[in-house]
């Protein structure tokens, strides 16, 4: 038997956490010991894995002692309060908040785009964030035939896009409208249900919110293409899970329609779904649950001879947070790469 990892999960009770934990046990990653980690809030409750009931502590500084392996889904300042903790007691961070996915010191990795980048780790590896997760799987095939100048990106997210609790209140808001009641709003400033608003984050000075900007400045990174032009539209609606997005993109010259088919058809992580004679294409429904990013309707751009137009749809849970975490970590143990989290990160 190989060698197996003592892992963390910090924010374990979460949607991401859930989830991988899921994944943990269903890829049969090579874990010795399992630590789950929350705030005082969940302190005591249980969750399964493998067959027994563990109990979720509240993280404390003791929590990483032992541990090599921190996958952390409980957001930006709960990773900024650990991160040199976990790293101090020998553990790499990979992280699915926004924390580090800018610092310069820290690799932001989709394992079918940059995976040399994880060699650079000096503890710390962000997971970026879900939107762009999606897009970068879906369209790095076609920029490796052909470089892509310029994206024009529409997203439609999913309301789980904003955690556990927020899923729970457009199912809660769609039984309270349909019972004629007012439906009750915490975690978004206005109803989901039978409804959709641009995405809720901080707007910056040119009018885009951060989701928007998360898309374009990750993007670059990811690619290792600061003059990469990226534009994008976020906006949140009321389907539970699993995000998607209209994607144009814009080349030096024509990109065939039947070479992009082809090249998605063979790409790691992504399932090209197209039948034209029945009108279908990828739908979040069906990317829910699953692992490759769902593309489809690849068509010429009508008003740019360079340009080609595609769909897709990805479970942002899965392969936008945890999955993408998951074979990050992967990628760590089969490169032999855990080490140099031993030096710190300044
Ligand atoms: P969530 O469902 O709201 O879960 C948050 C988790 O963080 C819970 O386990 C919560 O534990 C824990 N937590 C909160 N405050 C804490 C504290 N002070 N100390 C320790 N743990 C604490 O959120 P989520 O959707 O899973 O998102 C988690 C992170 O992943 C965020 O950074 C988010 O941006 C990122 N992300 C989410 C998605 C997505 O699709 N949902 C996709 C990509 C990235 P309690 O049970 O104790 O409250």
């Amino acid at each position: 038997m190989g060698q197996s990892y003592r892992v963390a999960i910090l924010g374990a009770t979460g949607a991401v956490g859930a989830e991988l934990l899921e994944l943990l046990e269903s890829r049969d990653f090579p874990v010795s010991d399992l630590k789950l980690l929350a705030s005082e809030r969940s302190a005591g409750s249980m969750l399964p894995f493998r067959g027994e009931k563990l109990t979720v502590e509240a993280v404390t500084a003791k929590s990483f002692r032992d541990v090599d392996i921190v996958l952390a889904s409980a957001g930006a300042s709960i990773s900024r309060a650990w991160v040199e903790t976990a790293i101090a007691s020998g553990a790499v961070m990979i992280d699915n908040s926004s924390a580090f996915r800018m610092d310069e010191n820290v690799p932001l990795i989709v394992p079918e785009v940059n995976p040399q980048a994880a060699a650079t780790h000096r503890g710390v590896i962000a997971n970026p964030n879900c939107t762009t997760i999606l897009m970068s799987v879906a369209i790095y095939p076609l920029h490796q035939v052909q470089p892509i100048q310029r994206i024009v990106a529409a997203t439609y997210q999913s309301a789980s896009g904003a955690g556990a609790r927020a899923m729970e209140e457009v199912k809660t808001q769609a039984q309270a409208i349909l019972n004629g009641e007012e439906p009750k709003t915490e975690s978004f400033p206005y109803p989901l249900a039978f409804n959709l608003f641009p995405h809720n984050s901080k707007l910056n000075e040119q009018g885009y919110c951060e989701e928007e900007m998360k898309m374009v400045n990750e993007t670059r990174k990811i690619f290792g293409d600061d003059s990469l032009r990226i534009t994008a539209t976020c906006v949140r609606v009321p389907v539970l899970r699993a995000h998607s997005e209209a994607i144009n993109l814009e080349f030096e010259s024509p990109f065939s329609v039947s070479q992009a088919r082809e090249i998605i058809s063979q790409a790691p992580g992504v399932k090209l779904v197209e039948d034209w004679q029945a009108n279908y294409f990828p739908m979040p429904i069906e990317a829910s649950g699953k692992d490759e990013v769902l593309v489809g309707r690849i068509r010429q751009d009508l008003s740019n001879p360079n340009g080609l137009e595609l769909w897709l749809c990805g479970d942002q849970i899965r392969k936008g947070a945890a999955l993408n975490a998951i074979q990050i970590a992967e990628l760590l143990i089969e490169r032999n790469l855990l080490k140099p989290a031993l030096a710190t990160r300044s």
